[in-house]
């Protein structure tokens, strides 16, 4: 029974989320960097499943050499603006510049879908989550979260591109939700739950 899963991630936020998804798995649970891992990894795939693979099998491939059985889980995610041909997507962190603001970021893609009816301001938020598996087995999943952009920068929860994107059920962005509903309805929060029924069938 493999009982640790390495997350190769550096964001604490992230974490969270997935150490609340898979409480119950009964499995050691770290992160790229309690796993004692430094990795600067190139991410260039055309999708985000892609993506989500090379930095699972990055991860995997140095627990390897150090001789670390462990199940090593990644994710990708970003926002698609339908009317953008679904700009920004994979390139959603390094949009105008990683860098860059999300305050700029956010106003300029609202300045960009300026006198745009609200039915053609449609977008998702998508994730993939890889998981490479201590025999090389690579397991996937891929969710999305609908929404449309808004014509303003409205809440302070969440973060990334959160205050543009109204969830229609709430009629409000996600920066305004509390964490608990954004996880709940979350691109990233489906693809981790999707992962992890797999997973337990795997193991
Ligand atoms: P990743 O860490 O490479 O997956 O980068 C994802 C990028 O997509 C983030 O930096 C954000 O810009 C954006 N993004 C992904 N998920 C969300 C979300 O739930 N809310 C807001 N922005 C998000």
């Amino acid at each position: 029974m493999i009982k640790k899963i390495v997350f190769a991630t550096g964001n604490e936020g992230k974490m969270k989320e997935i150490r609340a998804i898979m409480a119950d798995m009964k499995c050691e649970i770290l992160s790229q960097k309690e796993a004692g891992i430094v990795a600067d990894i190139d991410e260039n795939g055309t999708t985000f499943e892609e993506n989500a693979v090379i930095k699972a099998k990055a991860i995997a491939d140095i627990l390897t050499k150090r001789g670390e059985k462990a199940i090593v889980l990644a994710d990708d995610s970003g926002l698609e603006i339908d009317y953008l041909n679904k700009e920004p997507g994979i390139y959603s962190a390094r949009y105008m510049g990683e860098d860059t603001s999300y305050d700029v970021k956010n106003a300029n893609l609202i300045e960009r879908l300026q006198g745009v009816e609200d039915a053609k301001r449609t977008a998702r938020f998508v994730c993939a989550v890889a998981a490479v598996m201590p025999d090389g087995q690579v397991l996937t999943t891929v969710a999305t979260m609908e929404g449309r952009i808004g014509c303003e920068i409205k809440g302070e929860n969440g973060f990334g591109y959160d205050p543009i994107f109204i969830l229609e059920e709430y009629n409000c962005t996600t920066a305004e939700l509390d964490m608990e509903r954004k996880n709940a309805a979350s691109h990233r929060g489906k693809a981790l739950r999707a992962m992890k029924k797999k997973l337990e069938i795997a193991l």
